[in-house]
């Protein structure tokens, strides 16, 4: 079979998708030796010991076959008791998906039908764009770059009444947020159900980095929408990305498609580590993460050169400082990318998450030496071409 006779077999759907420009960062790092690596979006720390050992007693206790669909009945509960204590409602009914990722692919396909409009948060996580558009659906952005540099990136409720239209099926959320490590306030998130709710529309909620919310409350939209599908995982709060485990949370109507679709696709999420999250979760202290993540939160806001211009990451471990200005022009930047790899310095472009080019992503999930060494190679391009 020759190259091209293999690129005819694919379908129009996957022809619509193209490889991360993160997947990229990974082969470069393969690599280079001793690269300083600010562009993973996973926890720099080992799985709670805890949580390691009931997964290895659960798979010497023979918790290897499949599971339910839904998941285990034990993880649901805890899923659901754990929504209701933080945000004062509990959803009708709740999923136990292969990751977050799962829970979206699970989502776009059950909700979403050619033509449908979703309305992602520009700049936002990858994924979403690929999957709402294998499904046909219009893509509209909108908004969450600040007015001026170096302030928070926020939410402009007036725009996303307008972007919504009679075919808008999904007002999608992501707070905190991957890449801009913002934390949408009570009030945008109570506007934007507001306006969910007004027309009927359904809120998606990716809740993954909840547990990283370092100034004050967390707001889900599960308080305040009227139609929500709240989706969340472990992969991040646990350090377990391999482990693919995450939920989903709504109303039974959506839930159900979302189960049989599981049932004929990821069957169900891995049963031991289902089992580990059940024996290990309710005695978990996840606020030493959360205040190990907030001092390098801090590290870096307090050390970063002013040419950054980074307003604090509210939450997630995720930056997205502007590219360093000169002249009152924008440095090229593929120029600094090429510049930070010379330094051996590993960080994604904004342009990877975005239409725009102006800013990059860099995770502070890594160990404060890599972290210093990393933030003194920025420093020391931003004089230079700044
Ligand atoms: N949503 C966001 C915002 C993410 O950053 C990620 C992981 N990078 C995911 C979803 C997928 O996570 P999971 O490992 O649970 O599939």
């Amino acid at each position: 079979m020759t190259g091209s006779d293999a690129a005819s077999v694919l379908s129009d759907r996957v022809r619509l998708i193209e490889p991360s420009g993160i997947r990229r960062m990974f082969e470069l790092m393969a690599s280079m030796q001793d690269p300083i690596n600010l562009s993973i979006g996973q926890p720099h720390y080992e799985v709670p010991p805890l949580l390691a050992e009931a997964a290895q007693r659960a798979i010497r206790d023979g918790r290897n076959r499949y599971t339910v669909t839904q998941g285990l009945p034990e993880l649901n509960a805890l899923v659901l008791d754990a929504c209701e204590r933080s945000h004062g409602r509990r959803p009708e009914t709740s999923l136990i998906t292969a990751g977050v990722s799962g829970g979206l692919v699970l989502t776009f396909q059950s909700m979403l039908n050619p033509g449908d409009e979703i309305l992602l948060p520009d700049p936002g996580f990858v994924m979403y764009r690929h999957l709402a558009a294998i499904c046909g659906a219009t893509i509209r952005y909108y908004n969450l770059y600040p007015d001026r540099r170096g302030e928070r990136f926020r939410v402009d409720l007036d725009e996303v009444e307008r972007l919504c239209s009679d075919r808008t099926k999904i007002l999608f959320v992501n707070s905190p947020s991957n890449p801009t490590g913002g934390v949408l306030t009570r009030g945008e998130i109570e506007g934007l159900c507001g306006i969910a709710n007004r027309r009927g529309t359904f809120v998606v909620s990716d809740e993954i980095y909840d547990s990283f919310v370092y100034d004050g409350d967390y707001a889900s939209p599960v308080t305040f929408a009227e139609r929500c599908i709240q989706l969340g995982g472990w992969s991040k709060t646990c350090a377990v990305p391999g482990w693919r485990v995450g939920w989903a949370t709504g109303p039974a109507a959506v839930l159900d498609a979302m189960k049989t679709l599981q049932q004929f696709s990821f069957v169900c999420a891995p049963a031991p580590f289902q089992q580990a999250l059940v024996e290990a979760l309710p005695r978990l202290d996840l606020a030493p993460y959360r205040a190990d993540y907030r001092r390098k939160r801090d590290l870096v806001t307090a050390e970063l050169h002013a040419a950054y211009h980074l307003a604090a990451p509210e939450g997630s471990f995720y930056a997205f400082p502007s590219l360093p200005f000169g002249d009152g022009r924008e440095v090229d930047s593929a120029a600094f990318l090429q510049a930070a790899v010379e330094h051996k310095l590993l960080v994604v472009l904004g342009k990877t998450f975005s239409a725009r080019d102006t800013h990059f992503r860099l995770s502070f999930a890594a160990e404060d030496d890599e972290l210093r060494r990393g933030i003194a190679v920025l420093n020391e391009l931003a004089t230079q071409l700044h």
